[in-house]
């Protein structure tokens, strides 16, 4: 886009790569309404596919600028609404409410300056969404969907996979975008679990695992030495691990596991 001036502050680097954006934009099934939220639409690189393919887009751009640029991009279609305003402070489940629809889906590029506030608003919203395909820091998108015993593998980890099945699509060159930004990115999708796993109290569960990595690379018993260490023993020796293991090994359902054992003395 000749004579933008993208603004770094708002992550403004917008897709180039045909080959991603369909990557990014997989054709829903057409049986069931499908209404797609998209943070960022930019200049339109992955709303122009998205109006195509559900039945319904609903965008929030915080950049009025990008008002004519989306609405010329978008002219041949009317199944969208375009909500220009910071995505963190809107009540999106009131802004979706008019709508019907069998599935929710969110499709972003994100601006990477905020991209974990973001996600944490729509699990603590309560979206229900089915799935998210978004393009995040490489770094970031490495964490999010590391297996145990990886070095990636932390708190945000844990707190993610309770609630989604995370996969790397692909990842992608600094190449594919407008201005070229300074770190690589990856594509992930993040499919909601059909049913969560039981939890006693989700904010201690929260304060649990925060704790369990307070210290990089020590043990269990280091990082908990607040809590009742018989009681994560005797959970933990049911998968085989003891408080001499690391927290860098234990799979969410651990976690949630010790959650519940510990809330109920
Ligand atoms: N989707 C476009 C693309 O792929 O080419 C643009 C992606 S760009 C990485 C991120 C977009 O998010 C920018 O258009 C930026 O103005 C917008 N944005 C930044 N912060 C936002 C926020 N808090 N709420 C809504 N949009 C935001």
């Amino acid at each position: 886009m000749r004579d933008f001036d993208y603004k770094k502050s708002l992550g403004q680097n917008f897709l180039k790569d045909n080959n991603i954006i369909k990557k990014i934009v997989c054709t829903p099934d057409k049986k069931n309404k499908n209404l797609v939220i998209e943070i960022g639409p930019g200049a339109g690189a992955l709303s122009i596919e998205l109006v195509k393919n559900y039945d319904r887009v609903i965008m929030y751009e915080i950049d009025i600028r990008l008002k004519s640029i989306l609405e010329e991009k978008l002219s041949d279609y009317e199944n969208y609404e375009i909500i220009f305003d910071d995505f963190l402070n809107r009540d999106v489940l009131k802004d979706i409410e008019k709508y019907e629809y069998d599935n929710l889906y969110i499709v972003a590029n994100l601006p990477y300056y905020v991209t974990t506030p973001i996600i944490m608003k729509i699990i603590k919203d309560n979206l229900p969404i089915n799935e998210m395909v978004i393009m995040i820091q490489k770094e970031v998108a490495d964490r999010f969907s590391s297996t145990p015993g990886s070095k990636e593998y932390g708190q945000i980890t844990v707190f993610l996979q309770y609630f989604f099945e995370i996969t790397k699509v692909c990842n992608v060159s600094k190449n594919s975008f407008i201005p070229k930004p300074k770190v690589d990115s990856s594509v992930i999708r993040m499919k909601k679990r059909d049913e969560l796993l039981y939890l006693k109290d989700f904010n201690y569960f929260e304060k649990l695992v925060r704790d369990s990595f307070r210290f990089k690379r020590k043990t269990i018993k280091n990082n908990l030495n607040d809590y009742d260490l018989n009681i994560i023993n005797s959970v933990l020796s049911k998968y085989g691990y003891s408080i001499n293991s690391r927290s860098e090994e234990l799979s969410y359902n651990i976690f949630v596991d010790i959650s519940n054992e510990l809330c109920s003395k």
